[in-house]
């Protein structure tokens, strides 16, 4: 088997193959054995587990799902790549390539068709234009996934996995807590990938929470309050949360609103913790029920 890790490897494969690298689609490819070991530790890969991958790419991390006797179904876009992975991977019978785009695929019917509906792991070295909603679809739309371990922009993994206080802490760390606990796996620096890209990485690993760690009555009104907290770093939660989609709600229902959930109206969003947000979106929704 050829070590697709090497770049003596990959360019020759390349060269075969007349590639270009796309930029737009967000095409680095590992070039380090270690990171390959890394994501697979992160994502405690073992025999028997399904894994569905995002963007294989010329298949390295393909490869070692497959030898470890993952069922992999592997999900790309470009399909100048896909004789590649023919060539690199063969037809082994516990991998299936699927071409297509993973923003726009039914991912249900997927696991259905492959993995009969059951549990599965997400692995990727992901394309950096798609972190984001990628990472909400699986999340919002209730895929059966335990894990996701992914390989992301090194900025982003850290606001997601950024708690009360903290800079990186926003919409987005609120988004990502509420679905999963965040395992930070490893830093991963520019000079790993093939181009290198302008930016550091980090992998993370998203476990699956069974619940919610806290008690929201109204996802929608929860995620909306989160949103508004957030609009402007430099507001106080009061008037924040007086604007945006929230903007019906007048200054002193909201007032009424934090002092019942114990809340000082001058605080800035990015010091309420999870548990505030859901005390605030429940006692709006009781208030607004009266
Ligand atoms: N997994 C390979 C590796 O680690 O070397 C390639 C990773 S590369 C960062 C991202 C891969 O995702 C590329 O192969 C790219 O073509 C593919 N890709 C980009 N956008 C995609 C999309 N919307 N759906 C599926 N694959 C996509």
């Amino acid at each position: 088997m050829k070590s697709l890790t090497s770049p003596k490897v990959i360019k020759e494969i390349l060269e075969k193959h007349n590639f270009r690298f796309s930029k737009s689609l967000g095409q680095n490819f590992l070039i380090d054995r270690n990171i390959v070991e890394k994501i697979m530790e992160g994502a405690q890969v073992t025999q028997g587990d399904r894994v569905l991958e995002i963007g294989p790419g010329i298949g390295t991390l393909t490869q070692e799902l497959i030898s470890r006797g993952a069922k992999v179904v592997a999900v790309e876009i470009d399909k100048n790549l896909l004789p590649i992975l023919a060539e690199t991977l063969g037809t082994p019978p516990n991998l299936s390539i699927v071409h297509g785009d993973i923003l726009k695929i039914d991912i249900q019917g997927l696991v259905n068709e492959f993995f009969e509906g059951k549990e599965f792991k997400v692995v990727a070295n992901l394309p950096y234009y798609i972190t984001t909603p990628i990472i909400m679809r699986f999340l919002e739309e209730y895929l059966p996934f335990t894990t996701l371990t992914v390989m992301i922009q090194k900025e982003v993994a850290q606001r997601m996995a950024a708690k009360p206080g903290q800079k990186e802490y926003g919409s987005l760390s609120v988004a990502i807590q509420y679905y999963t606990k965040p395992r930070l796996v490893c830093r991963v620096p520019s000079s790993v990938f093939m181009p290198r890209p302008k930016v550091d990485s980090i992998v993370i690993a998203l476990d699956r929470l069974d619940e919610p760690p806290v008690a929201v009555y109204d996802r929608d009104l929860f995620f909306k309050v989160v949103k508004a907290a957030f609009a402007k770093r430099r507001k106080t939660i009061l008037n924040n949360l007086t604007s945006g989609d929230l903007k019906e709600w007048d200054k002193e229902k909201i007032l009424e609103v934090l002092e019942s959930s114990g809340i000082d109206p001058q605080r800035r969003g990015e010091t309420l913790n999870i548990q505030e947000f859901a005390t605030i979106a429940n006692n709006m929704r009781d208030i607004k029920l009266v």
